[in-house]
Protein backbone atom coordinates (compact mmCIF):
# COMPACT_ATOMS: atom_id res chain seq x y z
CA UNK A 1 0.00 0.00 0.00
CA UNK A 2 1.57 3.64 -1.31
CA UNK A 3 2.25 5.85 2.00
CA UNK A 4 -0.16 8.98 2.49
CA UNK A 5 2.30 10.97 4.27
CA UNK A 6 6.01 11.40 4.64
CA UNK A 7 8.54 8.81 6.88
CA UNK A 8 8.26 10.90 9.97
CA UNK A 9 4.09 10.73 10.25
CA UNK A 10 4.53 7.01 9.56
CA UNK A 11 7.08 6.90 12.35
CA UNK A 12 4.50 8.40 14.20
CA UNK A 13 1.73 6.14 12.93
CA UNK A 14 3.96 3.08 13.76
CA UNK A 15 4.97 3.95 16.97
CA UNK A 16 1.45 4.43 18.20
CA UNK A 17 0.41 1.37 16.84
CA UNK A 18 2.50 -0.47 19.47
CA UNK A 19 0.48 1.08 22.57
CA UNK A 20 -1.60 -1.49 24.19
CA UNK A 21 -5.15 -1.24 22.79
CA UNK A 22 -4.33 -0.06 19.48
CA UNK A 23 -3.93 -0.69 16.16
CA UNK A 24 -2.79 0.16 13.09
CA UNK A 25 -6.07 1.58 12.39
CA UNK A 26 -6.58 3.54 15.61
CA UNK A 27 -2.82 4.14 15.52
CA UNK A 28 -3.41 6.67 11.93
CA UNK A 29 -6.80 8.02 13.64
CA UNK A 30 -4.91 9.16 16.85
CA UNK A 31 -1.58 10.53 14.72
CA UNK A 32 -4.24 12.47 12.99
CA UNK A 33 -6.18 13.61 15.98
CA UNK A 34 -2.73 14.73 17.43
CA UNK A 35 -1.89 16.46 13.96
CA UNK A 36 -4.76 18.33 14.16
CA UNK A 37 -4.52 19.21 17.79
CA UNK A 38 -0.83 20.53 17.41
CA UNK A 39 -1.07 23.22 19.74
CA UNK A 40 -3.40 21.79 22.74
CA UNK A 41 -1.99 18.07 21.98
CA UNK A 42 0.66 17.26 19.98
CA UNK A 43 3.15 19.55 21.63
CA UNK A 44 2.12 18.95 25.35
CA UNK A 45 2.32 15.54 24.57
CA UNK A 46 5.71 15.67 23.32
CA UNK A 47 6.88 17.80 26.23
CA UNK A 48 5.43 15.31 28.76
CA UNK A 49 6.71 11.96 27.12
CA UNK A 50 10.55 14.12 27.24
CA UNK A 51 10.33 14.67 30.57
CA UNK A 52 9.28 11.07 31.84
CA UNK A 53 11.88 9.85 29.32
CA UNK A 54 14.28 11.90 31.73
CA UNK A 55 13.50 11.76 34.78
CA UNK A 56 11.26 8.36 35.36
CA UNK A 57 13.14 5.90 37.52
CA UNK A 58 12.05 2.60 39.59
CA UNK A 59 11.96 2.83 43.08
CA UNK A 60 14.84 0.95 44.80
CA UNK A 61 12.26 0.24 47.97
CA UNK A 62 9.00 -1.05 46.62
CA UNK A 63 9.80 -0.98 42.66
CA UNK A 64 6.94 1.57 41.65
CA UNK A 65 7.91 3.40 39.05
CA UNK A 66 7.73 7.18 39.61
CA UNK A 67 9.92 10.31 39.18
CA UNK A 68 11.62 10.15 42.62
CA UNK A 69 13.55 7.44 44.21
CA UNK A 70 12.52 6.56 46.87
CA UNK A 71 8.54 6.72 45.30
CA UNK A 72 6.40 9.20 46.40
CA UNK A 73 4.27 6.62 48.25
CA UNK A 74 7.29 5.23 49.68
CA UNK A 75 7.96 9.11 51.31
CA UNK A 76 4.16 9.13 52.44
CA UNK A 77 4.53 9.74 56.41
CA UNK A 78 0.69 8.93 56.23
CA UNK A 79 1.07 5.02 55.41
CA UNK A 80 0.50 2.27 57.54
CA UNK A 81 4.33 1.01 57.21
CA UNK A 82 2.43 -2.23 58.98
CA UNK A 83 0.84 -3.55 56.17
CA UNK A 84 2.30 -4.53 52.98
CA UNK A 85 0.65 -5.18 49.62
CA UNK A 86 2.48 -7.42 47.44
CA UNK A 87 2.04 -6.70 43.69
CA UNK A 88 2.89 -8.69 40.60
CA UNK A 89 2.98 -5.54 38.06
CA UNK A 90 2.90 -1.58 38.54
CA UNK A 91 -0.42 -1.87 36.93
CA UNK A 92 -1.58 -3.70 40.32
CA UNK A 93 -0.12 -1.31 42.24
CA UNK A 94 -1.84 1.72 40.51
CA UNK A 95 -5.36 -0.31 39.55
CA UNK A 96 -5.25 -1.03 44.05
CA UNK A 97 -4.35 3.12 44.27
CA UNK A 98 -6.90 4.01 41.82
CA UNK A 99 -9.51 1.85 44.40
CA UNK A 100 -8.33 3.60 47.68
CA UNK A 101 -8.82 0.11 49.03
CA UNK A 102 -5.33 0.21 51.40
CA UNK A 103 -3.27 2.71 53.41
CA UNK A 104 -0.29 0.68 53.68
CA UNK A 105 3.09 -0.20 51.50
CA UNK A 106 3.92 -1.81 48.63
CA UNK A 107 5.97 -4.06 47.16
CA UNK A 108 6.41 -4.47 43.20
CA UNK A 109 7.21 -8.36 42.42
CA UNK A 110 7.84 -7.69 38.52
CA UNK A 111 6.31 -10.75 37.76
CA UNK A 112 4.95 -14.28 38.77
CA UNK A 113 6.66 -17.41 39.08
CA UNK A 114 6.42 -19.59 35.43
CA UNK A 115 7.72 -22.98 34.64
CA UNK A 116 6.29 -22.17 31.21
CA UNK A 117 7.61 -18.92 30.94
CA UNK A 118 11.06 -19.83 32.49
CA UNK A 119 10.62 -17.37 35.45
CA UNK A 120 12.36 -18.63 38.70
CA UNK A 121 12.44 -16.74 42.28
CA UNK A 122 15.92 -15.21 40.79
CA UNK A 123 13.82 -13.31 38.24
CA UNK A 124 11.53 -11.70 40.62
CA UNK A 125 11.92 -8.78 43.45
CA UNK A 126 12.09 -11.53 45.78
CA UNK A 127 15.30 -10.59 48.04
CA UNK A 128 14.44 -7.05 48.91
CA UNK A 129 10.75 -8.47 49.72
CA UNK A 130 12.50 -10.97 52.50
CA UNK A 131 15.26 -7.66 53.40
CA UNK A 132 11.92 -5.02 53.81
CA UNK A 133 10.07 -7.66 55.79
CA UNK A 134 13.50 -8.83 57.98
CA UNK A 135 13.68 -4.86 58.94
CA UNK A 136 11.10 -4.87 61.29
CA UNK A 137 7.65 -2.93 61.57
CA UNK A 138 6.05 -5.35 58.86
CA UNK A 139 2.99 -7.27 60.84
CA UNK A 140 0.94 -7.96 57.54
CA UNK A 141 1.53 -9.09 54.31
CA UNK A 142 -1.25 -8.96 51.67
CA UNK A 143 -0.47 -11.02 49.05
CA UNK A 144 -2.81 -8.82 46.12
CA UNK A 145 -1.45 -11.52 43.48
CA UNK A 146 -4.03 -12.57 40.36
CA UNK A 147 -6.19 -15.54 40.28
CA UNK A 148 -4.11 -17.50 37.97
CA UNK A 149 -2.22 -20.58 38.20
CA UNK A 150 0.96 -18.58 38.16
CA UNK A 151 -0.32 -15.95 40.76
CA UNK A 152 -1.49 -18.70 43.13
CA UNK A 153 1.76 -20.81 42.36
CA UNK A 154 3.99 -17.48 43.43
CA UNK A 155 1.53 -17.02 46.52
CA UNK A 156 2.38 -20.14 47.79
CA UNK A 157 6.11 -19.54 47.19
CA UNK A 158 6.19 -16.29 48.86
CA UNK A 159 4.29 -17.53 52.01
CA UNK A 160 6.98 -20.40 52.53
CA UNK A 161 9.49 -17.65 52.08
CA UNK A 162 8.22 -15.71 54.77
CA UNK A 163 7.22 -17.94 57.17
CA UNK A 164 10.44 -18.04 59.15
CA UNK A 165 9.83 -14.43 59.77
CA UNK A 166 7.59 -12.84 62.56
CA UNK A 167 4.83 -11.37 59.95
CA UNK A 168 1.24 -12.72 59.23
CA UNK A 169 0.72 -13.28 55.10
CA UNK A 170 -3.03 -13.20 54.39
CA UNK A 171 -4.40 -13.42 50.59
CA UNK A 172 -7.38 -11.46 48.63
CA UNK A 173 -10.36 -13.70 48.64
CA UNK A 174 -11.82 -14.90 45.52
CA UNK A 175 -15.55 -15.56 44.72
CA UNK A 176 -18.24 -13.55 43.86
CA UNK A 177 -17.96 -9.98 42.55
CA UNK A 178 -19.91 -6.97 43.93
CA UNK A 179 -23.18 -7.12 42.30
CA UNK A 180 -22.52 -10.38 40.85
CA UNK A 181 -25.33 -13.29 40.16
CA UNK A 182 -24.02 -16.43 40.96
CA UNK A 183 -25.76 -17.91 37.64
CA UNK A 184 -23.24 -15.82 35.87
CA UNK A 185 -20.37 -17.14 37.54
CA UNK A 186 -17.44 -19.58 36.12
CA UNK A 187 -17.40 -22.68 38.45
CA UNK A 188 -13.71 -21.90 39.32
CA UNK A 189 -14.96 -18.21 41.23
CA UNK A 190 -18.18 -19.98 42.46
CA UNK A 191 -15.91 -22.89 43.95
CA UNK A 192 -13.75 -20.87 45.51
CA UNK A 193 -16.19 -18.43 46.79
CA UNK A 194 -17.42 -21.76 48.61
CA UNK A 195 -14.33 -22.54 49.71
CA UNK A 196 -13.36 -18.72 51.19
CA UNK A 197 -17.09 -18.82 52.74
CA UNK A 198 -17.02 -16.98 55.68
CA UNK A 199 -18.95 -17.22 59.07
CA UNK A 200 -21.61 -14.50 59.70
ZN1 LIG B 1 8.58 3.03 46.34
Amino acid sequence: MASTSGPEIERLIQLLARLPGLGPRSARRAALHLIKKREQLLGPLADAIRVANERVVVCSTCGNVDTSDPCTLCRDTRRDDAVLVLVEDVADLWALERAQVINGRYHVLGGTLSALDGVGPKDLNLDRLVARVAEGGVQEVILALNATVDGQTTAHYVTDLLSHLPVKVSRLAHGVPVGGELDYLDEGTLAAAFRQRTAL
